[in-house]
């Protein structure tokens, strides 16, 4: 096993292996993304100059005000460059982002726009080190990317996003709400995916939220969406969303899910409003007489994070292959709780031998518990998450 330096969660070796040839590839752009990284603002801000005069109309992909932007992009195509060496992981995460992609009219022409963009960035940035053999890492890992969204674009049959109008907004305490959004028409997700989300009240500003039911005869969609502080988008929908309200969604994206018919059992980790898209694969589960047994630790730093606790032991009542384990961190005197951290509360039960693991909450409690389970000799290959989102 190793660790890798950019991405903290160490990995075991991919299920297949890539060609030593993009091995080497990675490798190349990882040490050469180190030395420039540092400069991601100055990288950018390049990037974005050069895209636009490229592709002027490029600039409607984007918010009003850029420097919400950031090194957003930046950083996550560089963080799937380095990925095409896990062809078993970015696969299929680069056809469901393929797909969601189509939300903004990319055409072919922008993918080249971007590629082109990109690689001058890092090339001013690298100076000397941007060698012919660096180059055409970088070319071939972005063209690679680029191939494979493109193409998965081009075989979607579903319409490029779709429009939902806001059906109830509820609050459920000073920081969360629960909206319940009725789409124009059914959005093909499976329980436990995310879809990206943009509300009027933040045009351009897309952002990823997980629907906590399973799909219904309906369509209809609930989430459960936390304030952040100092967030753009989930402030404005905790605070400012209204019925009526007209969201637009992306394609659904993910891979967490229950297998029913592996005989494996499961174990469930969420934190906070990471419970979102387990709770839509319990919810899809309770449609079912015959289950897997599954253990769900739930926690929060308070009592009042595990917002939806009544809910889920109500769940566990009637449903005997299911058993939840709330944990906070601070919770000094609450009996029927644990305390620590989710990585403390699962860890202290060993490796989970036999078990498929889905893990999901904050990319930092997605890092801490997935670290913790692989050192306590929990597999790799038993976790699921959705690594892509960790930006
Ligand atoms: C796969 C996936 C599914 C998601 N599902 C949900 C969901 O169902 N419900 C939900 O409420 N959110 C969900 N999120 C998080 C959501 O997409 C936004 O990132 C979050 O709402 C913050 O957006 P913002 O615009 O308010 O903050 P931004 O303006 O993007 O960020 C503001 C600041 O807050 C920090 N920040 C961003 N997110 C967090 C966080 N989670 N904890 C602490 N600091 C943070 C940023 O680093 C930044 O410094 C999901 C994210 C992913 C990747």
């Amino acid at each position: 096993m190793t660790a890798d330096p950019i991405n903290p969660i160490p990995k075991v070796a991919p299920v297949r292996e890539a060609p030593p040839a993009v091995t080497a590839m990675v490798q190349l752009i990882r040490e050469t993304w180190h030395e420039v990284e540092p400069y991601t603002p100055e990288i950018s801000q390049f990037f974005y100059g050069m895209l636009f005069t490229l592709a002027p109309e490029a600039r409607d992909f984007f918010p009003i005000h850029m420097e919400i932007q950031r090194g957003k992009l930046v950083r996550a195509i560089v963080n799937i460059l380095q990925s095409v060496d896990r062809p078993d992981d970015v696969a299929p995460y680069l056809v469901q982002l393929g797909r969601d992609h189509r939300k903004f009219g990319v055409q072919s022409h922008h993918y080249e726009a971007i590629g082109t963009a990109l690689l001058a960035a890092v090339k001013r940035q690298l100076r000397d080190a941007w060698t012919p053999r660096v180059e055409r890492a970088w070319a071939e890992a972005f063209t690679i990317v680029a191939r494979s969204m493109q193409e998965a674009a081009e075989a979607d049959e579903y319409p490029a996003s779709w429009l939902g109008t806001v059906a109830e907004h509820r609050r459920l305490s000073w920081d969360l709400a629960l909206i319940r959004v009725e789409p124009e028409h059914h959005i093909p997700y499976r329980a436990g995916q995310y879809l990206s989300v943009e509300v009027p009240q933040r045009p351009r500003l897309w952002r990823y939220l997980s629907p906590a039911n399973a799909p219904r005869p309906d369509g209809s969609l609930e989430f459960h969406v936390r304030a952040i502080e100092g967030g753009w988008v989930s402030r404005s929908i905790v605070s400012h969303t209204q019925p009526g309200d007209v969201w637009r969604f992306g394609a659904p994206m993910g891979r967490l899910d229950v297998d029913r018919q592996s005989g494996r059992d499961v174990l469930m980790i969420a934190g906070g409003t990471g419970l979102a898209p387990l709770r839509a694969i319990l919810d899809h589960l309770g449609g079912w007489g015959h289950n897997p047994n599954v253990t769900l630790f739930y926690g929060g730093a308070t009592r009042d994070d595990l917002y939806d606790l009544e809910q889920l032991r109500a769940l566990a009542s009637t449903n005997p292959w299911l058993t939840v384990h709330p944990v906070v961190e601070h919770g000094e005197g609450l009996s029927g709780f644990e305390q620590g951290t989710l990585a403390d509360a699962v860890t202290a039960r060993g490796a989970w031998p036999g078990h498929d693991v889905l893990v999901s909450g904050s990319p930092a409690m997605i890092r801490a518990t997935v670290s913790r389970m692989l050192v306590a000799g929990t597999s790799l290959d038993q976790i699921r998450y959705d690594p892509f989102a960790l930006d």
